[in-house]
């Protein structure tokens, strides 16, 4: 992704108040390598439950606050993240909400998905599979993992702008 600065994030919040944009935290933005991401995410260390998104959309960062339910998918049972699609051990896997973006969201509208807990589909995607015959080259499914991603971000943006 393209990279982003801090004014940027907060002025970039489609999900809360501005008041909120303001006061909550950042992540440090110095260790991103912006090239292997699909989207920023991070959490709040302050308040467990929330978590941020950014992304960019048509040459302009939106960040969007989530929160994540408190129940986990049980140990034991396989789940799959909407975002990557990469099937992970149930606890790895959180059903966020994000308020959907103006009245709507005032309303209480939300719109709910199962995302990677630690918010790190971009690295989980570039572990390559090993060659293997009869499959597709470990770089091809890395750069469709990367595709897949993108798009399901981009849809995922949509749903909490409600466009
Ligand atoms: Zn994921």
């Amino acid at each position: 992704m393209q990279p982003v600065t801090e004014d940027q994030i907060r002025d970039s919040f489609v999900n809360t108040s501005a008041g909120d944009a303001k006061r909550l935290p950042m992540p440090g933005l110095h260790e991103v390598v912006w090239d292997e991401r699909e989207y920023l995410g991070w959490h709040d260390a302050k308040a467990p439950q929330r978590a941020y998104l950014t992304v960019w959309r048509d040459g302009h960062p939106i960040s969007m606050v989530l929160r994540a339910a408190e129940h986990r998918v049980r140990p034991g049972i396989s789940a799959m993240c909407s975002l990557c699609h990469m099937p992970q051990p149930g606890p790895q896997v959180v059903l966020f909400s994000a308020p959907r973006s103006g009245d709507a969201g005032r309303k209480g509208d939300t719109v709910g998905t199962y995302i990677c807990a630690d918010l790190g589909c971009s690295a989980i995607i570039r572990i390559a599979p090993p060659a293997a015959p009869m499959q597709l080259p470990p770089e091809e499914v890395v750069q469709r993992r990367i595709s897949g991603l993108r798009d399901r971000v981009e849809a995922f943006t949509a749903s909490v702008l409600a466009v």
